[in-house]
């Protein structure tokens, strides 16, 4: 039976992902030198695609990397001398704050309970912070920071740098990035890719405060700071060999996605997490995780269930769907619904369809 991966991440392959990667073996595009004109038409393209699907602006550096956990270290290593600020509530909020401190930043946090966002009219940022560091979803907790909520920090804290984490709601998070100064995202979720590659979108501000640290002789990193990334970038090429599949499939996706239209896969995602909040919310025995509707993550619903989580996953993937356990303390007694675009309408349809059969 064809399973459909409703996980968190790795998760469904987006529909034309298997076609790309039989194309990128067919054309020899893991063999080529990512110093060839093709591996440098491929990296040009890919920048182009991403830029027109998340609107990008010139002004803004489209970095490389391994994963959206090395963008948490290269955002602290780069634009925070000693000061970084967190807002955390969930695994990878926490996650980002954590390696501030391995990084011996002094980092401070705001916190909130699983569950749950912040109100941020009632904080207040202290002067010094370098950089205020959001999740904008928290995958682990299905809690969702509202775009306009991240605006207002920014727009209060003008001084600070703004680093926004979007890896399980990009491509459906819509961002001004005039708005903000550093946004970051592996591939492995909501652009249902195989996993491997991080993409860090760095503005001006964020590059400039790189090159005054690296003058005044702070460690901003070695092969992966933001000059040598720049440099290289410039070039449409990396200083270390990069993952070339993955460039070469992520520009593929953002053209077929851009081909469907952002509009109309955005309509997609909010009629589905429409579908299956609606069908959760007045279910008896499942209870939706985040009770503030402001808060709630369209692109990964949190569900408490009755049942053992274990069974339930089981039955679940005996029926061809295979959903996420609940994140950490959670694992017993919660399940994760990723609604990513790589998921049709039909198939939620067919997820919630076997829900109301028992
Ligand atoms: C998955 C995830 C990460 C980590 O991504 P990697 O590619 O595994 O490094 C970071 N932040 C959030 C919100 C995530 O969901």
């Amino acid at each position: 039976m064809k399973k459909v991966f409703f996980t968190a991440g790795p998760s469904q392959l987006y529909s034309t992902v298997q076609e790309h990667i039989k194309n990128a073996l067919r054309d020899d595009i893991l063999s080529i030198s990512h110093r060839s004109k093709l591996f440098i038409e491929i990296f040009r393209t890919t920048t182009e695609n991403l830029r027109s699907l998340m609107g990008i602006p010139k002004d803004h550096h489209v970095f490389f990397l391994g994963s959206a956990t090395e963008g948490m270290e290269r955002i602290l290593e780069n634009t925070v001398e000693e000061h970084s600020l967190h807002f955390v509530n969930g695994a990878f909020s926490k996650k980002f704050f954590r390696i501030a401190e391995q990084l011996g930043k002094n980092a401070k946090k705001f916190e909130a309970d699983a569950g749950k966002g912040f109100d941020v009219r009632e904080i207040q940022i202290p002067a010094e912070t370098e950089c205020i560091c959001v999740t904008q979803n928290e995958t682990s907790t299905g809690v969702s920071f509202p775009m306009s909520d991240i605006y207002t920090l920014k727009k209060r804290n003008k001084n600070s740098l703004l680093a926004v984490d979007v890896v399980s709601s990009a491509p459906y998070v819509n961002i001004d990035f005039n708005k903000v100064d550093l946004v970051f995202f592996s591939v492995q979720k909501g652009f249902g890719m195989p996993a491997g590659l991080g993409v860090l979108i760095v503005g001006p501000k964020a590059f400039e405060k790189a090159k005054f640290l690296f003058e005044k002789g702070v460690r901003i990193g070695s092969y992966h700071n933001f000059l040598v990334m720049e440099e290289y970038s410039r070039k449409y090429q990396t200083h270390d060999t990069p993952n070339v599949l993955g460039i070469y499939l992520l520009g593929k996706v953002c053209e077929d996605m851009l081909k469907k239209g952002i509009g109309t896969i955005r309509k997609e995602t909010e009629e589905k997490a429409n579908m299956i909040y609606t069908f959760f919310e007045k279910h008896e025995d499942y209870k939706l995780f985040v009770k503030d509707k402001k808060n709630r993550s369209l692109t990964m619903i949190v569900i408490e269930t009755k049942e053992e989580v274990k069974s339930l996953l089981s039955k679940l993937s005996d029926a061809g769907f295979i959903v996420s356990s609940g994140y950490g303390a959670f694992k017993e007694s919660q399940i994760r619904i990723a609604n990513y675009p790589s998921t049709s309408v039909e198939d939620m349809k067919n997820l919630i369809a076997y829900f109301t059969k028992f």
